[in-house]
């Protein structure tokens, strides 16, 4: 309403309506394209109406000069083409941004070669208890027995595609009962959700593994991993820490009698 004020009276000397000029780049900076180009084109079509057509002039009550009337809507025009560029690449700027950082994200809470959570998210989650209001009912921690020999023995290349494809029947079998993560070289840390059967999951897991197969160089390979569990007293618990220090332990344990095996307990017994 006001820039239509200033278009029809153009109080002092015909200057007001200048300032017309200005609402492309506040419109597309204030609100967003769409809704900032439709405020500027109805205000360049009010021009139009008030310079060119002879009902628009006959309400003006400023008489602006023939030649004002004619090149002040391109001038307008040309502002509003300016204002929306820059809108535009600003816009580009900010996904091409926003797609960074979410790759960023991505890749500094997951493991690069087995597209699992990585140290980093669970250290992160641990930090932040506010936040995510981690309360496990078990933590596990499996490792891979023997697995410097199967670097030694088939190459590191293939140590690779062992670590992924544990990571991958480590997954399948929990079937979304916890979060699973890469803990280190040859270990994988798992927080149980609330409500599971920790024990009866991670027997499943010793067996799945060792029932995988692998082929490397024509010959079938089988391996095994240790698991050291341990579960919250009342169901579950905010010390995440003291669960995987106990879990570290029960791991410990679990190779020192013998490999491909679980060792459970419970925290604080
Ligand atoms: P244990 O049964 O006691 O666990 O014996 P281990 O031979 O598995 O011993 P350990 O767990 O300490 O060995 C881990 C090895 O994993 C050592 C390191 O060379 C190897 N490693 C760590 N990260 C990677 C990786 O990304 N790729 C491959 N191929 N090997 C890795
Ligand atoms: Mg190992």
């Amino acid at each position: 309403m006001l820039f239509l004020y200033f278009i029809i009276f153009g109080k002092p000397d015909g200057f007001s309506v200048l300032w017309t000029a200005m609402l492309p780049s506040f419109g597309l900076l204030l609100f967003e394209i769409r809704y900032g180009s439709s405020l500027s084109l109805l205000i360049f079509a009010a021009l139009i109406f008030f310079f060119w057509t002879p009902v628009g002039q006959g309400l003006l009550q400023y008489d602006y000069s023939p030649t004002f009337k004619l090149r002040f809507p391109l001038l307008y025009l040309a502002c509003f083409a300016v204002a929306f560029l820059l809108k535009k690449l600003r816009e580009v700027a900010h996904n091409a941004l926003r797609e960074s950082r979410k790759n960023y994200e991505y890749l500094s809470n997951h493991d690069a070669l087995t597209k699992l959570y990585n140290r980093f998210w669970l250290q992160t989650i641990i930090a932040n208890p506010e936040k995510y209001d981690l309360r496990p009912a078990a933590v596990a921690i499996l490792d891979i027995d023997n697995f410097k020999l199967i670097n030694d023995s088939y190459g590191h290349p293939n140590g690779d595609i062992v670590i992924r494809e544990i990571g991958e029947t480590i997954l399948k079998t929990l079937n979304g009962s916890g979060d699973l993560c890469r803990w280190g070289g040859d270990e994988f840390l798992v927080l149980f959700h609330t409500d599971i059967d920790a024990d009866t999951v991670c027997r499943r897991v010793v067996d799945a593994v060792h029932a995988h197969c692998f082929l490397f160089n024509g010959q079938d390979m089988r391996t095994t991993l240790s698991i050291g569990l341990v579960t919250a007293p009342n169901g579950s618990t905010t010390d995440i820490e003291a669960l995987i220090h106990r879990a570290d332990v029960n791991l410990y344990q679990a190779k020192e009698n013998g490999r491909n095996r679980m060792i459970s307990s419970r925290l604080g017994e």
